[in-house]
């Protein structure tokens, strides 16, 4: 794994005062930006037993090859766990037991005499009883101990474990790096990409992998001033209803930024539309409309009868053009 471009300056600061490290850093910044690559990479290069000249990880060395396999034995990864005990769902949350298991790491001394590094993603994730365990470990940090925790809530955390962190501001890349790091994957038009996905170039690229002619045929058929519900309902009620209620509210998002601003922030490439539509729109009933696709996405993967779903909320919508 490679560091990504906007990275590169933090990494290289960050490695050369691989000596001096404080003993938790907060890594924080907008989602889709790789922020957690960045963490993985931080600590395979601290545990690299031959890094190269820059500090990064050689890659090629017997802990490089432990970490890529997930085996380092000074190398932890607390995430939110599958809740077995609850019908195998997927809990949201990392509880005390995960942070207690920490101890028994942490006491131990190190298998190759050099960092142990615990990464916790995504941070905000932690109960309170487990950001409370945590706080106590941080209050006396055990020796050659780095806890990197990675989130795009930072105001999620608990203001006494901020300030017993050194947080870090992840660097955001500016649209021409973005949109070059697009192009070098492969992207050829990246521009309409990075727009819809906020600038976030790793959202970006997954955009890009996804179906862009279901959804372009969706806003199409949003965009039009002969929009039938129906139909419309009939297309699109086996596509996943929260990839169509994500289209519908940056469309939404797009139209009403244009009616207040002038300002085009998802679908620069369907401006002309948003700009017709814009014009006819009810903006008291399109923020109400807005509300209520913020509701539905909540709910999104419970069943629900798609087609008569998206029957309703496209009578909706068509409602507030016909207002004006
Ligand atoms: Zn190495």
């Amino acid at each position: 794994m490679k560091n990504y471009p906007w990275h590169k300056k933090l990494m290289e600061k960050l490695l050369r005062s691989r000596e001096t490290l404080p003993h938790a850093l907060i890594l924080k910044g907008r989602d889709g930006t790789g922020k957690l690559d960045f963490a993985n990479r931080l600590a395979q290069s601290l545990l690299c037993e031959s890094p190269h000249e820059s500090g990064e990880a050689c890659d090629a060395c017997q802990a490089c090859s432990w970490f890529a396999n997930g085996l380092h034995p000074d190398f932890r990864k607390i995430e939110p766990e599958i809740d077995t005990s609850d019908s195998g769902k997927k809990s949201s949350r990392i509880t005390i037991d995960l942070i207690r298991s920490l101890s028994a790491f942490t006491n131990m001394t190190t298998h190759r005499n050099g960092y142990r590094i615990i990464l916790i993603h995504p941070a905000d994730a932690m109960n309170l009883p487990a950001a409370n365990a945590l706080l106590k470990t941080l209050e006396e940090p055990p020796g050659k101990t780095l806890f990197i925790l990675v989130t795009s809530r930072p105001n999620q955390l608990l203001p006494t474990m901020v300030s017993r962190c050194h947080a870090l501001a992840m660097p955001f890349p500016k649209p021409a790096e973005g949109e070059a790091w697009l192009r070098e994957n492969g992207i050829t038009n990246p521009a309409s990409f990075l727009a819809e996905a906020g600038h976030a170039p790793l959202a970006a690229l997954q955009l890009a992998s996804e179906d862009s002619s279901l959804k372009n045929r969706f806003l199409d058929e949003i965009g039009s001033s002969s929009l039938d519900p129906i139909s419309v309902a009939e297309t699109f009620h086996k596509t996943e209803l929260s990839l169509i209620l994500r289209w519908l509210q940056k469309w939404c998002h797009d139209l009403s930024s244009f009616a207040f601003s002038g300002k085009i922030r998802y679908f620069p490439d369907f401006s002309d539309r948003i700009r017709t539509v814009s014009t006819r729109m009810d903006r008291i009933g399109l923020a109400r409309f807005q509300r209520k696709l913020c509701e539905a996405q909540r709910m999104s993967t419970h069943p629900v009868n798609a087609r008569l779903f998206i029957e309703e909320m496209m009578l909706t919508y068509r409602a507030l053009m016909d207002s004006q």
